[in-house]
């Protein structure tokens, strides 16, 4: 089948979200579009769904986006707490400097003002003990976290010459020392670089195991690495904490394209050969299609995608590899304020990070990643504990939980495990697989973990793909933005690039 309608190439990427002369052209290649052809489908409205979207509409490309649920967002989404009817986010989502294409999207999607961004990252050991790491102004990196590494009390000196060596190591391999690291796992780099179990608890596991939702020594190390050599090694930005000040949903109030339908889930997709032609809702409804970005999570892909079809198209051969790991989110409530700190990294467990979540402190919203064993643990009981662990933490024995509620997402993300790159599939078709079919979700090969980020840079790798098989369109520049740059202390450190 042909997505090969005639259109005039669009130069620039930012169009109906920003300017307006562009908007127009856009306008003008979507009526030229609709005269000879289907709309392209996006199924799912995630963020990778969310920014696939936004960068075909903004090239021009009729696109109908179909979600199941009442509302986008998927797994960085809120929901509406019953009793409260407060909006409640399913889990704390957290985001970092060196996210250049959710900020991009954040930006097209007029929401950039809703991060508020920290320089000063918290940590909090079991005794309540306060540490931070900041940057000095000015500075570039990798110099910018020196000054706050010298004085990090969190480690012993002997520790922080330990850290500053792996990182000095980190800088040198560079991106494609890096990319050799597929098959080992952090804790055998670690263990190469004489990390000890005490550095490894106090100064890797905050880090690792939540940006990557794994153990920090089972996760791959070329993704361990990757988060110290794009946050902390590259750009001064990189490693600051981002934070929505609303609730998740509240980013994704303004409609990613025209056509959006909500409670719209697709039970059936209809193929022809090798290319799909339709898909059908569970309602019944046909809807056609010139192509389709699926952007759901890739159980659902294994669910919709019929086993004949997934024989044709190698993408579809490691799905069942990648392993979902569980993330807990307990929303807390006490009955006085208990923390006065926006966030917090906690050095000893159960919950690994804190978040306040209203301005006295009595609201907190902690989290526990790689979370396995919480999966079915009572919730009444993890409560309690919680309870206890702030208690402590906070110095307070006499605050109480008045409320709690706690959500175990079962299947969070998938685990970046030593290898997992090879299971990961690309945006687009392979050369005889299936010809209009594209994919995006975080789960697909973004170079990036399972993150906001990782999801956003799939949704625009799946747009770019699609538009660069489009003749008209060839010219459309990448709707992929650049990456920080390396700050020149930082590349006359590193290893190439
Ligand atoms: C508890 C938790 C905490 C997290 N914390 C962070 C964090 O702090 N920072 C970070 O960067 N990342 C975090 N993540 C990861 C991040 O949320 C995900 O990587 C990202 O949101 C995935 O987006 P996606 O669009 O790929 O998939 P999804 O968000 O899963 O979107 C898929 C969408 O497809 C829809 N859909 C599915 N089937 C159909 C169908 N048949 N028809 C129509 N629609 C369908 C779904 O309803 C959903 O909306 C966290 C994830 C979880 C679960």
């Amino acid at each position: 089948m042909s997505i090969t309608p005639e259109l005039p190439s669009i130069k620039s990427a930012d169009t109906v979200f920003g300017v307006p002369g562009m908007a127009a052209q856009a306008k003008t290649a979507g009526d030229r579009w609709q005269s000879r052809a289907a709309p392209v489908v996006i199924i799912g409205g995630g963020l990778a769904g969310i920014a696939a979207a936004v960068a075909l509409e903004t090239a021009g490309v009729p696109v109908i986006l179909l979600e199941a649920r009442r509302d986008l967002g998927g797994r960085a989404g809120s929901f509406q707490e019953p009793q409260s009817q407060a909006l409640l986010d399913n889990c704390q989502h957290v985001l970092l400097g060196c996210c250049t294409n959710l900020i991009d999207l954040y930006r097209r999607l007029g929401v950039g003002d809703k991060i508020r961004w920290y320089k000063r990252v918290h940590y909090l050991d079991d005794k309540g003990r306060h540490y931070s790491l900041w940057s000095v102004p000015g500075l570039p990196a990798p110099l910018h976290l020196g000054p706050a590494m010298v004085l990090f009390g969190l480690l012993t000196l002997s520790e922080r010459l330990s850290v500053a060596h792996a990182m000095r190591a980190m800088m040198r391999m560079g991106r494609s020392g890096r990319s050799l690291l597929e098959g080992i796992t952090f804790g055998q780099w670690l263990a190469r670089h004489h990390q000890s179990a005490a550095v490894i608890h106090k100064f890797y596991d905050p880090v690792v195991i939540s940006a990557l939702n794994e153990d920090t020594r089972r996760a791959g190390a070329l993704y361990a690495i990757e988060v110290f050599q794009e946050a902390m090694l590259r750009h001064h930005r990189g490693y600051m904490l981002g934070l929505p000040d609303c609730p998740l949903q509240m980013l994704y109030a303004r409609k990613p394209c025209r056509d959006v339908r909500f409670a719209a889930r697709v039970g059936e997709i209809i193929f022809d050969g090798r290319s799909v032609q339709a898909v059908r809702t569970t309602t019944g409804e046909r809807i056609a299609a010139a192509a389709v970005i699926m952007a759901t999570n890739h159980h659902a892909v294994q669910k919709l995608i019929p086993p004949d079809r997934r024989g044709m198209d190698a993408r579809f051969s490691g799905l069942s590899k990648l392993e979902s790991v569980p993330i807990l989110g307990a929303h807390l409530w006490f009955d006085r304020p208990i923390m006065h700190l926006p966030h917090a990294a906690l050095i000893d467990g159960p919950l690994q990070w804190l978040f306040r979540k209203d301005a006295r402190g009595t609201n907190i919203h902690g989290v526990i990643s790689a979370a396995r064993e919480w999966v079915d643990t009572p919730h009444d009981h993890c409560a309690s504990l919680f309870e206890h662990q702030l208690q402590k933490i906070f110095r307070m024995p006499d605050a109480r939980l008045v409320k709690y509620r706690i959500i175990v997402e079962k299947r969070a993300t998938f685990s970046p495990a030593a290898g997992i790159d090879q299971f990961r599939p690309a945006q687009a078709p392979p050369a005889a697989g299936i010809e209009n079919l594209f994919l995006a979700g975080d789960y697909t090969r973004t170079g990036w973990p399972a993150t906001m980020e990782g999801a956003v840079r799939s949704g625009y790798l799946a747009a770019g793909a699609l538009l660069a098989s489009l003749p008209n369109f060839a010219n459309v520049p990448m709707p992929l933005p650049a990456d920080l740059p390396f700050e020149f202390s930082a590349r006359c450190l590193s290893g190439p690039d």
